[in-house]
């Protein structure tokens, strides 16, 4: 017997209490850091008056904000406009016009009212609005993903032996800024007629091996509700085809968009996954959580897909309020994924070391549901690879020597 197990019981409370204080000065930094971490529960009051001021500017009700069309064709492009909205310098507003110019920017009204008014670094800010960095930095590919010689099919993206995506549109409710597909953007809106979704949905029923059939664009969620409805009613006749995702950041720009008629309409065809991309805590909001609650009541299974972003979120501390909030309205976090090099995006790449960093600062401070896996991207569409702190120090045939969360070294016999 080892010699623990000889102490009486109020010895080993006093061992219990002693490791208990030790493990509460281990979360003591993050306590500290969380309280000036900007939430979307702690902003609502600012949101609130900037959707009231948006309203008056461009002239809609509150039954408008709550339609989803009006959200999405009264989207702000237009630099004045947002002039009106948040405190823009002629600089600032001469850069969204120059930076927008090769790559068109646009904002949800929603979105629009989670952005700080006087804070240029405000995390809602640099998603939407573009920075001279776009034009200015313009290293890294159109396409570093080479998503076009992974296109055996029209509409189709195939990496994988098992699955697939189907590209749907390349519409969204904003642009980010740091969008991998944003060569795709362009001026216009484009859906994909049916017969392309047909030639799409045909691939996917002569090739049995794909049971996993993702739909995404541009945001799967700008299909409306009967083109959705054909589309998923065409997948779900392919016996093969066990799981549907719905890859969307509707839920972040404008959850309005989960309406009680798409909620009937998703929970015809389960099991429906739905991976959708919160990068930063200000951008969970209670209107996400009424669209979150809708969701998970009609069934589908909800994810998300942060990606690494300078500035936003590459710190440890931001990244595991964000993972905790996502947890609070039922999204279990998924990825991270590493920035990849996307041309006029590079001031938002950041290091592997601080995706790593992160990681360190997850697994075992926090719950393992609020561990995604990170994420890099092989280049050529090789694959996504999992990037993870070292925890097996050594391996031989009788033992390993592992690394723990606090960086205690064990050995460990089997
Ligand atoms: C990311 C991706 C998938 C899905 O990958 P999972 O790891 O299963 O989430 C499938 N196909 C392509 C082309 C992808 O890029």
């Amino acid at each position: 017997m080892s010699k623990e197990q000889h102490l009486t019981r109020t010895e080993k409370k006093a061992v219990a209490q002693e490791r208990a204080q030790e493990l509460k000065s281990r979360i003591e930094p993050y306590l500290e850091a969380r309280e000036t971490i900007p939430t979307g529960f702690k902003i609502t009051e600012e949101y609130e008056a900037q959707k009231k001021k948006i309203l008056e500017v461009l002239g809609g009700t509150e039954e408008d904000w709550n339609n989803w069309k009006w959200q999405i064709s009264n989207r702000i492009s237009d630099v004045e406009i947002l002039g009106q909205i948040i405190n823009l310098t002629d600089k600032e507003k001469d850069e969204i016009i120059e930076a927008g110019k090769s790559n068109r920017w646009t904002v949800s009204p929603y979105y629009c009212a989670l952005m700080s008014k006087d804070d240029p670094n405000c995390p809602v800010r640099l998603h939407s609005l573009p920075q001279m960095a776009e034009i200015t930095a313009v290293e890294g590919d159109a396409d570093p993903m080479g998503e076009e010689f992974t296109s055996p099919a029209e509409g189709i993206t195939r990496r994988y032996p098992d699955r697939l995506i189907i590209n749907v549109t390349n519409q969204c409710a904003m642009y980010c800024r740091h969008c991998q597909r944003r060569r795709n953007i362009g001026e216009v809106d484009k859906n994909r007629t049916k017969e392309e979704l047909k030639e799409a949905v045909e691939y996917v029923s002569k090739n049995a091996e794909i049971r996993d059939v993702l739909i995404t664009g541009g945001d799967a969620l700008m299909l409306t509700d009967s083109t959705l409805d054909w589309l998923l009613g065409e997948l779900r006749k392919i016996e093969h085809v066990e799981v549907i995702r719905l890859g969307t950041r509707a839920l972040v720009t404008v959850p309005q968009r989960v309406t009680d008629e798409l909620c009937r309409i998703l929970d015809k065809y389960h099991p429906i996954y739905l991976n959708t991309q919160f990068n930063h805590p200000k951008e969970i909001t209670q209107q996400v959580k009424e669209a979150t609650d809708k969701l998970a009541k009609a069934g589908v299974v909800m994810g998300n897909q942060a990606v690494l972003l300078n500035t936003i979120n590459n710190d440890p501390h931001v990244m595991k309020k964000l993972n905790h909030e996502l947890l609070k309205v039922r999204i279990r976090p998924y990825y991270i994924f590493h920035a990849k090099s996307v041309a006029g995006t590079g001031h938002f790449k950041t290091t592997v070391q601080d995706g790593l960093e992160i990681m360190e600062y997850l697994r075992g401070y926090t719950s393992g549901l609020a561990i995604p896996t990170y994420i890099v991207n092989a280049p050529k569409g090789y694959g996504k690879t999992p990037m993870l702190p070292n925890y097996l120090l050594d391996i031989k045939e009788d033992h390993i020597k592992l690394r723990t969360w606090e960086n205690r070294e064990i050995k460990y016999e089997y």
